[in-house]
Parts: C-alpha cells; sequence; structure tokens
C-alpha cells in the first residue's frame, strides 16, 4: 500500500453493535484525520470504544455509519497493509521467536526465507537479537511485547495500531518500552496508532492526544502535545507535560471517569 499523503481520514464514522432493544452504540459518529507518519494516541476509560474503533480502522468489522480511508484506499473489507499489537503477545511456544515473527509472513502467503534478515534486524532493534531462537517461554512479558512489535512490523506495513500495548506491563518495563517504541518510531516514521488508557503514556509518546468519552464513545478534544523529541524520563517533569496530563484529567473528572473522594 502506498502511504498516500492523505493518511486516514474517517468522517461520521460510528459504531452500533446490535439492533432495536439490544443496540450498543459503541462508537457515535466521529471525524478524524491521521496524518502519514503521525504518533497519534487514544486516550480513554473502559468501554468508550478504543478498540471498535481500531477494528474499525483496520475494517475488521463493518462500520455502521460514516466514510473511512486508509491512505487514499476506501476500507471495504479487511486492511492487510497493518500491524496490529494487542495488550496480550500470542505467541506459540513451538516455534522460536525469530519464527513467530516470520509466522506472520507465512500466514500472508509471502516467502518465509526472503523476511528472515528482516525478522532479525527487527529483533535487534526491539532489543531481542540474543533471544531469536529461544522458545518465547524464556522472554519475560515485556520481551514477549516486544517480539509482538517486531511480528507487526516484519511486513513493513506503513501502519501500527497498538491496543493498549503495554497494559500488561509492570510500571518500570513500561516505562522502558515507551522509551523504546519512541526510538523506534523515530528511526521508521510509521504511521501509528496507540490506545491506551494511561493518560501519562499516551502524552509522553504521541503527536496527538484524542482524548474519548465514556459510554457512547465519541471524541472528547484533540489535544497537540508540542514536546521535543526524543522525550526521555525528565519529560515527566516537563511544564507542557504536567498542563497537558492535567487537562485530560479535567476532562475525565468533568464527564465523571474519575470523582473527587470525599474529604
Ligand atoms: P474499549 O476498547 O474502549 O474498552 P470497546 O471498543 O471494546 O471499548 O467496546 C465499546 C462498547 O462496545 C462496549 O460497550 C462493549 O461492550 C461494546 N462491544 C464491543 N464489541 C462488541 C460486540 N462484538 N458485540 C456487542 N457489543 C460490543
Ligand atoms: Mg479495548
Amino acid at each position: 500500500m502506498m502511504t498516500d499523503a492523505s493518511g486516514i481520514v474517517l468522517s461520521k464514522v460510528g459504531k452500533v453493535f446490535g439492533t432495536g432493544e439490544r443496540a450498543t452504540v459503541a462508537l457515535e459518529p466521529i471525524d478524524l484525520t491521521i496524518a502519514p507518519g503521525e504518533f497519534l494516541a487514544i486516550v480513554g476509560p473502559s468501554g468508550c470504544g478504543k478498540s471498535t474503533l481500531l477494528r474499525l480502522v483496520t475494517g475488521l468489522i463493518p462500520r455502521t455509519s460514516g466514510d473511512l480511508t486508509v491512505f487514499g484506499t476506501p476500507v471495504t473489507g479487511p486492511v492487510t497493509d497493518v500491524g496490529i499489537v494487542f495488550q496480550q503477545p500470542i505467541l506459540l511456544d513451538w516455534r522460536s521467536v525469530i519464527d513467530n515473527v516470520l509466522f506472520q509472513v507465512d500466514m500472508r502467503g509471502l516467502d518465509v526465507e526472503a523476511y528472515r534478515a528482516r525478522a532479525a534486524t527487527l529483533l535487534k532493534a526491539v532489543g531481542l537479537a540474543d533471544f531469536a531462537d529461544r522458545p518465547p517461554y524464556e522472554l519475560s512479558g515485556g520481551m514477549k511485547q516486544r517480539a509482538a512489535i517486531a511480528r507487526a512490523l516484519v511486513h513493513e506495513p506503513p501502519l501500527l495500531m497498538m491496543d493498549e500495548p503495554f497494559g500488561a506491563l509492570d510500571a518500570l518495563t513500561r516505562e522502558q518500552m515507551r522509551l523504546d517504541l519512541e526510538r523506534l518510531w523515530l528511526e521508521t516514521r510509521k504511521t501509528v496508532v496507540f490506545i491506551t488508557h494511561s493518560i501519562d503514556e499516551a502524552v509522553l509518546l504521541a503527536d496527538r492526544v484524542v482524548v474519548m468519552s465514556p459510554r457512547p464513545g465519541r471524541i472528547e478534544r484533540i489535544i497537540p502535545v508540542d514536546m521535543p523529541r526524543p522525550r526521555g524520563l525528565a519529560a515527566r517533569k516537563d511544564a507542557r507535560f504536567l498542563a497537558i496530563s492535567d487537562t485530560i484529567t479535567g476532562i475525565f473528572l468533568e464527564r465523571g471517569v474519575f470523582h473527587h473522594s470525599p474529604a
């Protein structure tokens, strides 16, 4: 797929699951344009339609309304030129790490051997060079997620979609993953859509943060994050980080995602 300059364009894209009395409005019609090479974060409470949005954009489920194009191509079925990373890495224990990465190539009917060198390079880029030939069960949670990132990128998709990829990791691992993901993105400049319910993670990683409201999901605000990169550990002390995090917290307070606890 060409990385057409129009990027990803959602126009009144909405999703209702079911019909009649059992209908659930998962996503109210939203407008959103994601620029090629942009790092976009989507933050919102559980159930606000974040995963639904990812599945709509990748064509894994049909939308109920609206128009959607990915790099100039209207989405009418599963988008193939995308890498997806979920909260759970789901690696096959009977395949080595590198063969798990190549599984993506295999599934797509591509020539596995032609991608082996690229898989090795990616494993090096995510810090797993020494583990390429090991089974996944020898890896820590963070390392498994690194392997999943390499697997998502092996077929060279222009778009990487990540659905709470660090959600199951401990805080220290998560912070390291954040730093490493930013470095990888700076090197590759893929278009990234990063879904999280961590305000910090969204602000520290993104060029723009889409703030979603509780169910039924809507876009509450889109906030540009004008902070220099790389955003190291010290970025947490940056006045801009603090101001934007405060703004998002304020929106969530207003929308009942957070409540002030009684004094
Ligand atoms: P999030 O990822 O933000 O936690 P989801 O996108 O998974 O939220 O879900 C949004 C809403 O849509 C929720 O109310 C959820 O129960 C509902 N939903 C998601 N998938 C389905 C489905 N396949 N059938 C019916 N309802 C669904
Ligand atoms: Mg979800």
